[in-house]
């Protein structure tokens, strides 16, 4: 057998045991349920096998042998020692269907929440403008906050 049919499927490293290695394999293999939240009333899309292993390859930075957030650039940690480093599943538009699925590290994936990445990006901006410093950044934020197409809350009341 060549050395390329006994690489792993998404690091490519070449293994015994093909089509996963150690570390990717029980990534690999994740499956997602849809649904979420504490009763379990949300339903969300979710990525196909195939696509989640492509979010994964995507991920992998061969140079690093890490894989890498996909908001961020962190290196994340599968091996969970380091939970806010843990490889997540995000979609970058949430209710826009399947497509745009993300490996991101778990401390970035909860600070993002619900809104969706351009949401998260321009909310993240105004954020450090107004921790910085600038005030009047505040109610930009505000504004953007108010208009949050998926948002829902697990603290404030349901609406
Ligand atoms: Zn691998």
């Amino acid at each position: 057998m060549s050395d390329k049919g006994r690489a792993c499927a998404i690091c490519e490293v070449v293994i015994e045991a093909p089509p996963f290695c150690v570390t990717c394999g029980p990534l690999a293999r994740r499956r997602f349920g849809r649904k979420r939240g504490r009763r379990r009333d949300r339903v969300v899309d979710v990525p196909t096998g195939a696509q989640w292993r492509d979010a994964l390859r995507a991920a992998w930075d061969r140079d690093a042998k890490s894989f890498r957030c996909g908001i961020s650039g962190v290196r994340l940690d599968p091996s969970g020692l380091i939970p806010a480093l843990y490889p997540t599943l995000d979609h970058a538009s949430p209710g826009r269907g399947a497509g745009g699925w993300l490996v991101v590290a778990a401390a970035i994936n909860d600070m993002k929440s619900d809104l969706d990445l351009d949401e998260a990006k321009r909310a993240w901006a105004l954020l450090s403008a107004v921790v910085g410093g600038t005030r009047s950044a505040s109610d930009e934020l505000e504004r953007l906050l108010s208009g949050l197409k998926h948002f829902r809350s697990r603290a404030a009341p349901r609406g």
